[in-house]
């Protein structure tokens, strides 16, 4: 595919799925500040954002800033989260975080990328999340599951490295797209491309899409 041909083809699947999922193009997780939505963030890690979004109103009531979580010890949190998966070691991470953003960030959640990699459990995906939908910057992509298995049908992408995943999208999707392109990805992973069976006949993308069930009929 030429340059040209590239370009005009990313812009196509991105305005149909603009078109299709355009309500679902922010973060399902309920948050009212930057710590509330990194804290949410770290919740979610293989873990849903429905789930999340139950138990993070009654942490929040009891913690309601990042102050607050400073002289925790992790034990403390485990009743507000323990039905979240991994709630041991994002305990711990929330309450390092805090004290992280408390001692070197004057209590401000930090708005660029390599300053939230500072942080206790953050990763480039936690981040991005952050730093796209509370600070409206696009640093990079948040790849997560609905992502990595939409990248490797849509792009036949041949790993499931989100870093590596996140490097090709980013010289590949225009930047002003990047925040928006996660959101897009997940909406139509949890739709119609979904990990154990895609469902290629409702797809917006199923003339676009090389790994389309249309596609390969024809080959
Ligand atoms: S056409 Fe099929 S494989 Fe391609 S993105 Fe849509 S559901 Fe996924």
């Amino acid at each position: 595919m030429s340059k040209r041909s590239a370009e005009y083809w990313i812009a196509e699947v991105i305005a149909r799925l603009k078109r299709r999922y355009r309500r679902e193009m922010r973060t399902s997780l309920n948050h009212s500040n930057a710590w509330e939505l990194l804290v949410a963030t770290m919740l979610s890690a293989q873990a849903q954002d429905a789930q999340v979004n139950k138990v993070t109103p009654g942490l929040f009531r009891r913690y309601p800033d990042i102050e607050s979580y400073v002289h925790l010890r992790p034990v403390q949190l485990y009743p507000y989260i323990s039905s979240i998966g991994l709630f041991r070691s994002k305990a711990k991470n929330i309450i390092g975080s805090a004290r992280y953003i408390s001692e070197h960030f004057c209590g401000t959640v930090p708005n660029d990328m390599d300053s939230m990699l500072m942080l206790p459990g953050v990763g480039r995906k936690t981040a991005n999340v952050v730093l796209a939908n509370y600070f409206g910057k696009n640093y990079g992509i948040a790849v997560d599951t609905h992502c990595i298995t939409v990248s490797m049908r849509l792009f036949r992408y041949r790993t499931k490295n989100a870093e590596v995943i996140e490097r090709r999208l980013m010289r590949f999707v225009p930047q002003k797209e990047w925040g928006n392109v996660n959101h897009l990805f997940i909406a139509l992973g949890r739709d119609t491309c979904k990990a154990r069976r895609k469902e290629c006949g409702r797809c917006a993308l199923i003339d676009l899409c090389p790994s389309s069930d249309l596609r390969m009929k024809k080959r």
